[in-house]
């Protein structure tokens, strides 16, 4: 479990610091940009109106000042300070104008500071425009907009300049409670992204930590479990692919276990069909030695018994050796241009005195006369069809037929050899190409159970196929199909 968090723990703090740090860089990001840009259109809007008042002020002020028009200028000041906040002074070296300084309440009638940015916007103003700008006031400590205007005379000679100040100390009240709402939403973002991060690491760890599980398993040899992911990311497809593996896996270990099998089974087939030639030949090798057998009659038959034993084992010593040969992925079998008629012919002849022994006939049908080139090897070939035919004598009855049918066209030669024997039984048939796999009838006394198999493989070896049919008590029928080269 502890280990499990420390996983956890891992990815979930390398998602968390990522959603967290991208959080927290546009959140400032954010803020910085809004504040830049609500400061300076707040800034302007206020300039432009604090411009726009200071110069309908300055013109009722030049007319106060030349006509003497206070009730106006008086009413126009106290509209004016109900609504708006900007401090006013009224700068001027005239000395004459001193006498308005009690009778217009809101405004001041001299400079309060000896500031250089105030100095400034006032010398500016006496060179005739209006001049604005924004800086820290030292005496308001704020920021201040201010605004110089001239004032001008009946003759419109500039008499002196309204100095409008409006502190914006309430656009960084605004600016503060900004900067409080985005450090609060980083905050409560910071909280999401942790959970966030929390289900996005633990759906990651958990079927990781399931495939974990199922590979040590596997490591121990236990293929049969599955991870049960059922998603369509990356993790789906891994955890596909550990699936995959594992039934793999499990092919192989049942194919390992049957390979293992077989082979047992081929040794406890090999040394049980070797034991009892051997140990014939050896109880009637005795009986000669230890003089149990007198006449000369009787000591006939017993050598006779023994050579029979003897070509038996070697018969069968003979099949096993072709057939380790056949099995081995490495073997290449000889090929040369072959007529697959002639061979067939050559094999006819080879079984011809037994079927003769046995009163069968063998019966050709179809193309037999002509060549049908393969690329084979001419004495595997026989060795296949001899098989076959040797079969089909073995287990016919005296008087039948056995078939043989070349069919010979477009890029395959089809050979069927049909007897009219005992036949296979349907459940027997799917195992007589098994090495050792044999009738119990009397007529096989001799069969190793080896001749199909190597007859199989042979076929294999020459990219053709092999099938049977077969019906018990009417015969059975090979069929080899080979591809053409001619
Ligand atoms: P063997 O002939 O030495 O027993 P094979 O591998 O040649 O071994 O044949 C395996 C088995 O297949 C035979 O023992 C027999 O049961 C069956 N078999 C093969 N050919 C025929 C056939 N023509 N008719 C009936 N059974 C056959």
């Amino acid at each position: 479990m502890r280990k499990f968090l420390g996983r956890l723990n891992n990815i979930f703090f390398k998602v968390f610091g990522a959603i967290s740090g991208l959080t927290i860089f546009f959140a400032l990001l954010l803020g910085i940009v809004f504040i830049r840009l609500y400061t300076k259109s707040a800034q302007r809007t206020r300039q432009e109106q604090l411009c726009h008042v200071s110069e309908q002020l300055a013109t009722r002020l030049g007319d106060t000042i030349a006509y003497g028009d206070y009730e106006g200028t008086m009413q126009f000041l106290e509209i004016y300070n109900s609504f708006e906040t900007a401090e006013l002074w009224f700068v001027s070296e005239n000395s004459a104008i001193s006498e308005f300084e009690n009778d217009l309440p809101g405004l001041d009638m001299a400079i309060a500071t000896t500031q250089e940015e105030f100095l400034e916007v006032i010398d500016k103003t006496y060179e005739g425009t209006q001049v604005a700008n924004v800086f820290y006031s030292d005496i308001h400590m704020a920021t201040a907009i201010v605004v110089g205007t001239p004032v001008r005379g009946s003759s419109g000679t500039i008499i002196g300049v309204l100095v409008s100040i409006e502190t914006l100390e309430d656009l960084d009240g605004a600016i503060e409670g900004i900067g409080r709402m985005i450090f609060v939403s980083s905050a409560l973002a910071l909280l999401v992204s942790g959970l966030i991060a929390f289900m996005f690491a633990r759906r990651i760890t958990e079927p990781v930590r399931q495939m974990r599980l199922m590979t040590r398993d596997m490591i121990e040899g236990n293929y049969k479990l599955k991870t049960g992911i059922n998603r369509k990311d990356e993790i789906g497809e891994m955890a596909r692919s550990v699936d995959m593996l594992s039934d793999k896996l499990l092919e192989n270990e049942e194919e390992r276990k049957n390979m293992e099998q077989m082979r047992l089974d081929f040794f406890a087939n090999v040394s049980h069909e070797l034991r009892t030639p051997i140990t014939v030949v050896r109880a009637y090798a005795e009986s000669l030695v230890d003089g149990v057998v007198t006449t000369k009659e009787e000591q006939e038959e017993y050598y006779s018994r023994i050579l029979r034993e003897c070509s038996n084992m070697e018969r069968l010593v003979g099949d096993l050796l072709t057939l380790s040969k056949m099995q081995n992925p490495n073997f290449k079998i000889e090929k040369e241009l072959v007529s697959l008629t002639q061979i067939l012919e050559d094999a006819v002849g080879g079984v011809s005195a037994i079927a003769a022994e046995k009163g069968i006939s063998i019966s050709p049908s179809g193309q037999f006369d002509e060549p049908c080139m393969v690329m084979g090897d001419y004495g595997r070939l026989r060795q296949m069809f001899m098989v076959v035919f040797d079969n089909a004598l073995k287990f016919s009855h005296e008087g039948s037929t056995v078939h043989v049918d070349v069919k010979c066209s477009g890029n395959a030669v089809e050979i069927t050899i049909r007897d009219e024997g005992v036949g296979i039984a349907p459940e027997e048939l799917p195992n007589i190409f098994d090495k050792f796999y044999k009738s119990r009838l009397l007529d096989n006394e001799k069969g190793s159970g080896l001749g199909l198999a190597i007859a199989k493989y042979i076929c294999e070896k020459h990219n053709g196929t092999v099938r049977v049919e077969s019906e018990l008590g009417k015969g059975t029928a090979f069929t080899f199909v080979f591809g053409k080269t001619s």
